[in-house]
């Protein structure tokens, strides 16, 4: 039986469209296994229909010579479409990744919100004017680089999407977007809602399918210019490969394993409470997941039993339900290698809470919240990203030891730091080699501050206006105001 979803087709030129060649794939609910629909699976020839409508609505449409107050009035216009199918489009997402719906509905109101701050922000955007002694005067402008590719993930994909989208679009640029084939739907949804918005057809197209046969020629196609990509570290150094030919502008957002610090004069309570939602929250699927705990010596047994219990208490189960707290994970090939970690982690530490499918939940792909105590920095699952709901607890018995431990990794997306001392919280972070930390905190940002990693963890910066720093190119113009020398060569 499958559930009564519209097919995903591609959104090409203003329509939705089946794949040229006819293919299909199927989607599958993460809680069940069982398909949803038939996807229409894109190929070269889809995405080059996608890029060839993105090239004309950049090249001759009106859409990046648009005056800004009315290319901002659009994705205002999306924003109150997505809010005003924000339960509709929680419920799909809910359906299609397992994320909880709780959770999902504060993605879905994160997405609205993500196309009005871009509308806001892109009307503050300015340039710089430098006057150059009493006759030159140098300034710069921003123009909108042209086509987009955009690759996502399928974890949390709505709100990623738009994260891209909104800044893209809002910047000029027209866009292609292939979504991650683990999780299509809500980017139909999206095209939906988007479609309702009126814009110029075009400007934004989105093209289903896998990553070799559909991401790869959008990669390549010389007729895209930027690729914004989050996803794995391996997949991220492909695209940078495939686009080197074509000379592609890259952001990359990807993988992480991030430490979380704490120190024995920390808020204990808070701490526990931060450490526990930031690995399970989102089904441990979370880029900036504070995957490993190192705590000081004095506190760690009782912090690390503090953590078992509360991870052994995390209600796992049908994310349909708002109780609930860890949902499946994606997909059976994605549950197969996280399980692997699992066995591996049996090994390599101590099992403290959780490492089982739960005993009242037969299928899908439902696994305990997992903690494990006394994993030795070259362990396998210190030291690789699992992606899902699995802690790795180490003990320090120094703040060198420490910032050793959190930076011993290939990684530096985010880092977390509790201590009651803030000096020492400061030091902390500044000395972790990672784009972001937070300081006595859960994840919580301003949208205006930059996101972003280091080492494996990408390159590049998003958000507020580094966002458009990637989708604008920065032109300076030099004036002369008066009558300057000018050497009279072959006079
Ligand atoms: P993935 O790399 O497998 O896939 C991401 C996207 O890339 C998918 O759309 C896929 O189809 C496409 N793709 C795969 N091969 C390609 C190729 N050769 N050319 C072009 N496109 C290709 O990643 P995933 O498993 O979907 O997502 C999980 C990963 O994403 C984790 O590593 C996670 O940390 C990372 N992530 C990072 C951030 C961040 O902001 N840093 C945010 C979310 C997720």
């Amino acid at each position: 039986m499958t559930d009564p979803v519209k097919q995903p087709l591609h959104y090409i030129d203003g329509e939705f469209r089946s794949g040229i060649e006819g293919h299909t794939f199927e989607t599958l609910n993460p809680s069940t296994n069982r398909v949803i629909t038939e996807v229409a699976e894109g190929r070269e020839a889809d995405i080059d229909a996608a890029v060839a409508a993105a090239r004309r609505a950049f090249d001759e449409g009106p859409w990046p010579g648009m005056p800004v107050k009315e290319r901002a009035g659009y994705l205002t216009r999306i924003a109150e479409i997505m809010e005003s199918s924000g339960d509709e489009v929680a419920q799909l997402e809910v359906m299609d990744t397992g994320l909880p719906i709780k959770q999902a509905k504060g993605q879905a109101a994160r997405a609205a919100q993500n196309f009005r701050f871009f509308a806001r922000m892109i009307q503050d955007l300015g340039g710089e004017a430098h006057r150059f002694g009493a006759e030159f005067l140098n300034y710069t402008i921003h123009k909108p680089v042209g086509v987009a590719g955009l690759i996502t993930p399928w974890n949390t994909p709505l709100m990623l999407e738009s994260w891209k989208i909104a800044p893209c679009l809002a910047s000029g640029c027209t866009a292609v977007l292939k979504p991650a084939e683990w999780s299509p739907i809500t980017a139909s949804k999206l095209a939906e809602l988007i479609a309702e918005a009126d814009l110029p057809p075009g400007v934004f197209n989105v093209v289903h399918g896998f990553g070799e046969s559909a991401g790869a020629p959008l990669v390549t196609h010389p007729g895209v210019d930027l690729i914004s990509f989050t996803g794995e570290t391996t997949t991220g150094k492909t695209i940078i490969r495939n686009g080197a030919d074509t000379l592609k502008r890259n952001s990359m957002e990807l993988g992480g394993k991030s430490p979380v610090v704490v120190f024995a004069d920390a808020d204990l309570e808070r701490a526990v409470d931060a450490a526990v939602f930031g690995v399970y929250s989102l089904n441990g699927e979370r880029c900036t997941a504070g995957s490993r705990l190192l705590v000081e010596d004095s506190i760690y047994d009782d912090f690390v039993a503090a953590a078992g219990q509360r991870a052994t208490g995390v209600r796992v189960g049908d994310p349909t339900d708002m109780s609930t707290e860890l949902g499946p994970l994606i997909h059976p090939e994605h549950y197969e290698r996280v399980v692997g970690y699992v066995d591996s982690g049996k090994q390599e530490g101590r099992l403290i809470a959780g490492g089982e499918r739960p005993g009242d939940l037969p299928d899908g792909n439902f696994l305990e919240a997992t903690l494990f105590a006394d994993v030795d920095r070259t362990a396998r699952v210190f030291q690789e990203e699992i992606f899902g709901p699995v802690l790795v607890a180490t003990r320090f018995s120094s703040t060198e030891e420490a910032i050793e431990l959190a930076n011993d990794v290939r990684y530096g997306l985010a880092g977390y730091v509790w201590s009651g001392d803030l000096t020492k919280a400061h030091n902390v972070a500044q000395s972790i080699d990672t784009g972001m930390v937070w300081i006595n905190s859960q994840n919580v940002r301003d949208l205006r501050m930059p996101f972003g990693g280091v080492k494996e963890s990408g390159m590049g910066r998003e958000g507020g206006h580094y966002s458009f720093e990637f989708y604008c190119e920065l032109e300076t113009i030099h004036v002369a105001l008066g009558k300057h020398h000018i050497p009279r060569f072959g006079a």
